[in-house]
Parts: C-alpha cells; sequence; structure tokens
C-alpha cells in the first residue's frame, strides 16, 4: 500500500482502477476540404472497415456470450448503412466542403438527439448506439485505435494536468475521479469534478508505475492510496456507501423551495458548459442557468463555430430549460481556455491579458455572431445575457450598442426574438468599485467570484504554487460582495453569485443575510445549498 498526499478540489470517495491519460489529440475539428469528392472516399472507406471491425465483434460475441448479445453488433452494422445517415453525412461534406470527420461527429450528434427524443423506448435506446458507430467511423478517420480512455469500465483518471479542451473531450461516464498533479482548486477541471460530482485531486507526485493497479481516491483527506490493505478498503467502502446514503437524503430535497426558517426566498440556479450539462441542471432541481459558459462551443471546434451552430445550441437549451431562466455568458476566451484558431499569440500574463469582452469588442463580427445567434434563440425560452471581464461603463455602452445594432438587423429581416435581459459579470476589482455606475445601465449582476478573487488577491487561480495564499473567504472579498449587491440595489439590479463561491455552504448565510437575490452553483451542489439556505434562520441575530 502506497499513499500519496495531494489537496482535494472536490469531495467524496472513488474507488477503482488507476488509468494514466495519454493524451492524443481527440478532438473532432471542423476543417474545409479542397476536395469533398475525395473525402466521401475516405467516410466510405471508414464506414466499410467500421463494419469490418463490428462482424469480427460479432463473431466472437457470439461463440463468448451467444447470440442474443451478439446481436447488437449486427445492429450497429446496418445503422451505418442506413441511407438517411450516410446521406446526412456526404451532403454535409459536399455543401459545406467540411471534414469527414466533422460531418459524422455532427450527423451523429443530430441523429441520436433526434431518437433520444422520441417516445418509443426502443427508438430511445438507438440515440447511445448511433453515438457510438459514429464514434467508430471517427476513431477510424482519425487513425485511432480506441479512446482517450483504454479501459472499458470507469477508471480513476490520472494525469498531468488536464485542459478545458481535454475535458470536454472525455467519455466522463468512464471516469470515477480526477487526479492530477498540477491544476489549481479553481482550474477548470476542478469545476468539471464537481459538475460531475465525482472527488478530484491536485498535487499528487505520481510515477508511472501506478498504472492500472487498484486505488482509493479520499477527496476529503486528499490521498491516493495505491494498492491498499484489505482493512483500509473495507474502511473506504463502507465511508462510500454512507456518502451515497447522503446523496439520497438530499433527493429529497427535490422540489422543495429555497427559502429560509424565516421565509426568506433566494434563487438557485446551475452552471453549465454546454447542452449535455442541462439533463444534470434537471435532474438536480435547479431553477435556471446562472451560467451557461458558451466559450465551450469555441473549444470544441477548430474554426469559429457558426450562428447557425450557436443557435442550435442556445435554442435547445432554452427549450430543455422549458420557461426557466437561461443566462448565457458571452464568449470568454483567453487566459486558461485558448482555441488556436482565434490566434491569441504569446502573453506573459495571459490572465490579465487579451480575453473575453476585450476580444469581443476588438473583433465585432465574432460577437454579432454570436449575440445573433442567442437573440434568435431568446425567442424559445427565457434568456439573459452577460458579459465577462468587464471594467468600464464604456464597454458596456459600447456593448448596447452593439446589442441593439443586432436586434434593428434581426428587425429588418423579420427574425423573431424574446425580451432579453442584460448583466455584467462582477470579476475585476473596478467593476466593483463602479459598480453604481454600472447598475444604472443593465438589468443584473453576476459575481465572478473565481477571477474576482484572483484579480483582488493578485493570486493566479492557475498557480498551484499559491494555494496556500488563496484565502476564499478573504474580508476584501466580502466587503465587494456587500458593496455590489447594495449598489446593484439601488438601481434595481438584482444580484447574483456564480463563482464558485456561491456553492460554498459555510458562507450562505452570509450571502442571504447582504441580501444576494440568486447563487448559481454547479449542478452536483444545488440541492446542497438548498439544503444550506433552508436551515438558516434569519430571525436570529
Ligand atoms: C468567475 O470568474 O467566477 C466565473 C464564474 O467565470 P469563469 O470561472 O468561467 O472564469
Ligand atoms: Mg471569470
Amino acid at each position: 500500500m502506497t499513499v500519496l498526499e495531494g489537496k482535494s478540489v472536490y469531495g467524496g470517495i472513488a474507488i477503482g482502477k488507476i488509468e494514466i491519460l495519454v493524451k492524443e489529440d481527440r478532438t473532432v475539428k471542423r476543417s474545409t476540404v479542397e476536395d469533398p469528392e475525395a473525402e466521401k472516399e475516405r467516410f466510405t472507406l471508414a464506414k466499410e472497415a467500421a463494419k469490418k471491425q463490428l462482424q469480427e465483434l460479432y463473431d466472437k460475441a457470439l461463440k463468448e456470450v451467444g447470440e442474443a448479445n451478439a446481436m447488437i453488433f449486427d445492429v450497429h452494422q446496418m445503422m451505418l448503412d442506413d441511407l438517411d445517415y450516410i446521406e446526412s453525412i456526404t451532403n454535409m461534406i459536399e455543401s459545406q466542403n467540411v471534414n469527414a470527420e466533422f460531418a459524422v461527429a455532427t450527423t451523429g450528434d443530430n441523429f441520436s438527439q433526434m431518437f433520444a427524443s422520441m417516445e418509443d423506448a426502443y427508438m430511445k435506446e438507438r440515440a447511445a448506439d448511433v453515438k457510438d458507430i459514429s464514434n467508430r467511423v471517427i476513431a477510424i478517420l482519425q487513425g485511432r485505435e480506441d479512446d482517450a480512455l483504454h479501459s472499458q469500465e470507469p477508471v480513476i483518471l490520472v494525469a498531468e494536468d488536464l485542459a478545458p479542451s481535454e475535458t470536454v473531450q472525455l467519455d466522463k461516464s468512464r471516469v470515477l475521479s480526477f487526479v492530477t498533479r498540477l491544476g489549481s482548486t479553481n482550474s477548470h477541471t476542478a469545476i468539471l469534478a464537481r459538475t460531475m460530482n465525482i472527488p478530484a485531486l491536485i498535487g499528487i507526485a505520481f510515477t508511472e508505475e501506478i498504472n492500472g493497479k487498484m486505488a482509493v481516491v479520499d477527496g476529503f483527506a486528499g490521498k491516493l492510496i495505491i494498492e491498499p490493505e484489505e482493512d483500509v478498503l473495507k474502511e473506504y467502502q463502507a465511508r462510500k456507501e454512507e456518502e451515497e446514503k447522503k446523496k439520497k437524503l438530499l433527493l429529497e430535497l427535490k422540489g422543495k423551495e429555497n427559502v429560509t426558517l424565516d421565509g426568506k426566498r433566494i434563487q438557485l440556479y446551475a452552471n453549465i458548459g454546454g447542452v449535455s450539462d442541462v439533463a444534470n441542471v434537471l435532474t438536480n432541481d435547479a431553477g435556471g442557468i446562472g451560467l451557461f459558459r458558451s466559450e465551450f462551443l469555441y473549444l470544441e471546434s477548430d474554426t469559429y463555430p457558426t450562428e447557425e451552430e450557436q443557435f442550435k445550441a442556445y435554442k435547445t437549451v432554452a427549450e430543455t430549460m422549458a420557461g426557466k431562466k437561461v443566462i448565457i455568458r458571452t464568449l470568454d476566451i483567453g487566459a486558461d481556455k485558448q482555441a488556436d484558431y482565434f490566434e491569441l499569440g504569446q502573453e506573459e500574463n495571459p490572465a490579465m491579458g487579451y480575453r473575453a469582452i476585450r476580444i469581443c469588442l476588438e473583433r465585432p463580427e465574432i460577437f454579432k455572431t454570436q449575440l445573433r445567434a442567442i437573440y434568435r434563440a431568446s425567442h424559445y425560452g427565457t434568456i439573459g445575457i452577460m458579459f465577462p471581464m468587464i471594467i468600464s461603463v464604456s464597454e458596456v455602452k459600447r456593448i448596447k450598442e452593439i446589442v441593439q445594432e443586432v436586434k434593428e438587423s434581426l428587425d429588418e429581416q423579420g427574425i423573431p426574438y424574446g425580451e432579453v435581459e442584460l448583466g455584467v459579470m462582477i470579476e475585476t476589482p473596478a467593476a466593483v468599485m463602479i459598480s453604481d455606475l454600472l447598475a444604472s445601465e443593465v438589468d443584473f449582476f453576476s459575481i465572478g467570484t473565481n477571477d474576482l478573487t484572483q484579480y483582488t488577491l493578485a493570486i493566479d487561480r492557475q498557480n498551484a504554487k499559491l494555494e496556500a495564499f488563496y484565502d476564499s473567504h478573504h474580508e476584501a472579498l466580502m466587503r465587494m460582495i456587500k458593496m455590489v449587491v447594495d449598489n446593484g440595489h439601488r438601481e434595481g439590479c438584482w444580484v447574483g453569485i456564480c463563482g464558485e463561491l456561491g456553492a460554498d455552504t459555510e458562507l450562505t448565510e452570509t450571502f442571504l443575510r447582504m441580501g444576494v437575490d440568486e447563487l448559481s452553483v454547479t449542478p452536483s451542489m444545488v440541492l446542497k445549498v438548498r439544503d444550506a439556505i433552508r436551515r438558516v434562520d434569519l430571525s436570529k441575530a
């Protein structure tokens, strides 16, 4: 038994085999092809190779597990020959001059969503199959043998570090826990672990030998226990069961109000990174989406996502939330979230560099495309927009002019859109200090405590060495939040918190006392925060 100590970024217990992530580029990126005919041929060859693989799997399964269990590989072969599926891919290659990988991935997603929305249980199940066959074809097109994760069993994923662009591609149903050598409490891997509700550790100095070994992740004590002794394993199994019981108890809070013992209500929303997180929002009974990190749509692509692609994503989210509020944060690219095609270049100090609204205001064509997509989607639900990294009133005035231009062009084209609330993220000390002025420009504030802490305490949120100095309860931050709430309320703005601090239940009462109107937290934290709200009694001093 070996115990490696690090730092926990999300609690919980995981028990399973370790897999060290071998990095390879698995992104399905969109690119333009010169010769669509040749690209269609590439697709046909890959499809045939996939069918061959499936036939081999069928033969093997027939021998080992019998015909009933082997059938699925037969079904998959038939699906690969489905004319609608093939036509959708070849049409896309032909009409949009895109690469085969992208056409297969997009068609796979569309078909899978279509199946998922069907009433018939058998058809519903086909959603996963169409994804599966598409992934098989993509792997062949990319010359990959198999997935980034080799094991079919869920594993404890160990890596040097995980960039947001890598985590977006992982098959998350196969990850029990994230363990990295680098990374920090507020890195996006940590945020992802919280979203997935699985334990995560950083600062673990591992060696290659641990690959494949049985281990326990103690997300409470920040430990990775490799090849645990019998009694240690037993103890952790018992603790894991306890944890599961606690989670079940929280489920009883579904459908209950976010109200204190003395009757004060607060909105409790959830944060998402993409369409696939919405199911989590609903399962955890959040009242809306308080932060949709739209940049993940850009990170998944190798070129600017089109208006149509974005529209579809925002519309799906708005429709799925069925009238509940969805606040989309406009593109926050730069700093730790890099996409090559933006060609942002190297910077000495990217966190304080060319990022977020700065890029959008200098490159209005990108910004307008996104705003058009969001406004068009607003016709299908209740959408709000907020802008990241604001430091001045003039930025907000310029944004509003651009928004006006977008609305006018939609009016001219007769394209409908709904009422859209506009807000700013308060995540720079400058925005805090001028929050009285900003308040008269917008409908709401959403405090991004992750960046606000970074800029206020002058602590790079990505730098693992500074963990000891990162005091998320620092009095400076508490005063800032109070100031923003008061300034917002004076001008009739509602004020929320969408940074990680919103989910810190040690502060729930403080936020309620300050008059915070909304907390937007990772979906897995909604019920825990609801529980904390329902225990507060503001009538007691
Ligand atoms: C924040 O800074 O608190 C925030 C919510 O935005 P992000 O974590 O995406 O930078
Ligand atoms: Mg931020």
